[in-house]
C-alpha cells in the first residue's frame, strides 16, 4: 500500500447538495468521499462492470478503499489542502494570512490560540492579548481550508455561484408562470490575484480539489482505468454540471514528531503564560474531516479518547454536524448521523515512559482514521499539527 494524492480539476461547475431537502439548495463547498467513491462506482457500472465482478470488490467494497474528501486546492496545488482548526483565529476587520503571495487574500495576519485556550483553562483568564495588533479589533475564529503550508499559507476556497432555473409547464411544455428556482453550484473558475516578481498580475485559476488515501497497486491502475477521460459528479449531471477530471500521484505520507511538537508546545506556553506546563508529554488530534463515533451502546459519542494506557484529555474545542446521506443504489435516504466537525481539536496529556510506543500507536491511528463510516472520507485525524506550534503570523 502506498499513499497517493487524489486531484479533480473542475471541467464545469459541481452542484453538491448540503442536504437532502431541494427547498434549500446550499452547496457543500468540497467533495465528500462518499461522493467521489459514488461517482467511480457509477462509472465503473456505466462501463460495463458488474457489483460482482473483482475489480468492483477491489474498489468499492466495506474496507478496501478509504474514499478520502477532497478539499478546495489551487491550481498549482503545491500541497495538499485541509481545513483549518478551530483554534485558528484571525482579525475581525480584515481577516486573511499577512505572508500570503495571494495578494487578494492579504489580511492582518492568522494566530493559532490552542495554547491561550490551555492557559485559559489552566489559570483562569486569558493571558495574551486577544486583539489584532495592526488595528485593534477583536480576533475571531478563521475557517476554511488552506495549502499547509506554514512558511507560505493560502486561504484556499472555492466560489460558489446561484444557478437560476424556470420551471417547465407540464401541459403546454413552455416556461411556466411563477416557477423558478435557484440552485447553489461551484463555480470551475476562480479569479486570483498572484503576487509575481513582475508585480500585479490577475488571472482565472481552474478550481481544482485534492486529498489523499493508501491503495495497493491494483487499486491504483484499476482508479486509474477509471479516470482516463472525466468522470461526473454530484447533482443535476443531466444539466451539464459536475464533469472532472481526477489524477492520481504518489505522495509523502504525512508525518509527525511527537518528541519535537511536545517541546514547542510547551515553550509556546512558556512565552505566553510565564509558567511551566504541568509535567507529561503533550500532544494534539485533530479531524480532517467529520468524524461519527459511538459509545458502547451505539450512541453518538462527542468525545475521543485514544486507547493507550496513561493517557488523560486536557482539552478539547469540538463543533457538532449532522451527516445526511443518499443511497444511490437504494434510492433511498440514509439515516442521518451525528458526527464531530473537521476543524476539532483535542488535546491529551501521556504521564507514562513508552513515547515510541505511543508514536506507534499514533502512526497507526493516523493512517486507519477513527470512528464509522471510514471508508466515505469520515474520521480522518492529524496528530501533533505544527499549526497549533509554528503559525505565528499575526
Ligand atoms: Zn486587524
Amino acid at each position: 500500500m502506498k499513499y497517493y494524492k487524489i486531484s479533480a480539476k473542475l471541467l464545469s461547475p459541481i452542484m453538491i447538495q448540503e442536504n437532502r431537502q431541494s427547498n434549500t439548495p446550499k452547496s457543500l463547498s468540497h467533495i465528500p468521499g462518499s461522493t467521489l467513491r459514488g461517482a467511480l462506482a457509477m462509472k465503473h457500472l456505466r462501463l460495463g462492470g458488474s457489483p460482482k465482478d473483482d475489480s468492483f470488490k477491489d474498489l468499492f467494497s466495506f474496507g478496501s478503499i478509504n474514499y478520502p474528501n477532497l478539499y478546495p486546492a489551487d491550481e498549482q496545488e503545491s500541497n495538499v489542502s485541509a481545513i483549518l482548526p478551530f483554534t485558528a483565529l484571525s482579525c475581525k476587520n480584515n481577516s486573511g494570512f499577512k505572508r500570503t503571495n495571494y495578494e487578494d487574500q492579504v489580511g492582518h495576519g492568522v494566530n493559532d490560540d490552542l495554547a491561550d485556550k490551555l492557559a485559559k483553562r489552566l489559570l483562569g483568564k486569558y493571558v495574551s492579548a486577544h486583539f489584532c495588533k495592526k488595528c485593534r479589533q477583536d480576533l475571531r475564529v478563521f475557517p476554511g481550508f488552506w495549502n499547509r503550508s506554514i512558511n507560505n499559507p493560502a486561504k484556499v476556497d472555492t466560489v460558489l455561484l446561484f444557478a437560476r432555473h424556470t420551471g417547465i409547464d407540464r401541459h403546454t411544455g413552455t416556461v411556466a408562470s411563477n416557477i423558478f428556482f435557484t440552485n447553489q453550484v461551484i463555480a470551475d473558475l476562480q479569479k486570483v490575484s498572484i503576487k509575481t516578481n513582475q508585480g500585479k498580475n490577475k488571472e482565472f485559476y481552474t478550481q481544482h480539489f485534492n486529498g489523499c488515501t493508501y491503495l495497493s497497486e491494483e487499486q491504483l491502475s484499476l482508479l486509474q482505468n477509471l479516470s482516463s477521460d472525466s468522470l461526473f459528479i454530484g447533482r443535476n449531471k443531466s444539466r451539464g454540471l459536475g464533469e472532472v477530471k481526477l489524477s492520481i500521484q504518489e505522495t509523502e505520507e504525512t508525518s509527525f514528531d511527537l518528541p519535537k511538537w511536545d517541546v514547542s508546545f510547551k515553550q509556546k506556553y512558556q512565552a505566553i503564560t510565564k509558567s511551566n506546563l504541568p509535567e507529561g508529554i503533550y500532544f494534539s488530534i485533530n479531524l480532517e474531516s467529520h468524524a461519527i463515533l459511538l459509545d458502547k451502546f451505539l450512541r453518538p459519542m462527542y468525545d475521543f479518547n485514544p486507547d493507550f494506557p496513561e493517557i488523560s484529555p486536557v482539552l478539547k474545542i469540538i463543533k457538532m454536524q449532522k451527516i445526511k446521506g443518499w443511497n444511490n443504489a437504494w434510492k433511498l435516504a440514509k439515516s442521518d448521523d451525528i458526527a464531530i466537525s473537521m476543524g476539532s481539536v483535542f488535546l491529551f496529556k501521556y504521564v507514562g515512559s513508552d513515547v515510541s510506543g505511543l508514536t506507534v500507536y499514533l502512526k497507526k491511528l493516523n493512517k486507519s482514521g477513527i470512528g464509522l463510516r471510514i471508508d466515505e472520507g469520515f474520521g480522518q485525524i492529524s496528530v501533533c499539527n505544527s499549526f497549533h506550534t509554528e503559525m505565528e503570523d499575526l
